[in-house]
């Protein structure tokens, strides 16, 4: 059965507070991300942030399930095919990359997770497209929760967009509710599927959830490397992930992971 816990206002605060950490990570790490950058020295950037603040990185240690290794960095970054759950190390970024960058900290006993997916110097057109289609997937999901009633009609809208530019969307991996615990109940999918409809969610106040579209160039299948994290298209075609922790408050849905003013 599904267990949403939702959020006073405070508590929306104070995740709020967890959410501009992690939106500064993003940007220092953005700051970085040029052609020549290795992805492990993007993971320092976003650690030196956290622990600016005494926030606790979420990502580092997750369990990966019977006899896989946890998650070893604070950041995901996953290049080009890679969907998400890319593991920082030597690997430079090179000109014409897109590059998932995926992150989550406690703060306070709160948590808040957010993604970007950045283009690497110039990016040829259709990549960029790409790019901008995930970004505005994410952006009709904030605005419909608005004006819709139930996220199954949210996802409906998510998912049409997608296919109307003739784009996939990722199935095996969804949004989260969000709190205490970086995953907690409802399952947020980008897609209406039975599953959903069993246990779709009122969007009402006190809600929060992290909402992350994987939009794929070609399949929308995926498949994970001997790495036992990194998440990549079975096809090996493009795919970009974008995240925001979004709260739906007395005055409408509220992006959470956003810097501070
Ligand atoms: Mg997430």
């Amino acid at each position: 059965r599904c267990m949403i816990i939702l959020k006073s206002p405070r508590e929306i605060a104070l995740i709020r507070e967890a959410g501009k950490v992690v939106a500064e990570a993003l940007q220092a790490v953005k700051a970085i991300a040029v052609p020549g950058t290795r992805t492990i020295d993007l993971n320092r950037v976003a650690s030196g942030v956290f622990q600016k603040y005494g926030a606790v990185a979420l990502f580092k240690g997750v369990q990966g399930g019977r006899g896989k290794p946890p998650f070893p960095a604070s950041i995901c970054a996953s290049v080009n095919e890679q969907v998400v759950h890319g593991i920082p190390g030597d690997r430079r970024l090179r000109e014409g990359d897109i590059l998932s960058l995926d992150t989550g900290c406690r703060l306070n006993g709160w948590c808040a997770d957010a993604a970007v997916t950045l283009a690497i110097g110039q990016v040829a057109l259709e990549i960029q497209r790409l790019l901008n289609v995930t970004e505005e997937t994410l952006a009709i999901a904030i605005r419909e929760m608005a004006r819709q009633r139930k996220w199954s009609q949210v996802a409906a809208l998510m998912e049409d967009y997608v296919h109307s530019h003739g784009y996939s969307l990722v199935e095996k991996f969804v949004g989260h509710g969000i709190g205490r615990e970086m995953h907690e109940d409802p399952q947020v999918p980008n897609f209406v599927s039975r599953a959903l409809l069993k246990n779709d969610f009122w969007l009402e106040e006190g809600l929060v959830v992290a909402i992350e579209p994987m939009v794929n160039v070609g399949t929308k299948d995926v498949r994970v490397l001997g790495d036992h994290w990194t998440v990549e298209t079975k096809d090996r075609r493009l795919s970009a992930h974008v995240e925001h922790t979004v709260a739906i408050t007395a005055s409408g849905p509220q992006i959470l992971t956003q810097p501070a003013a």
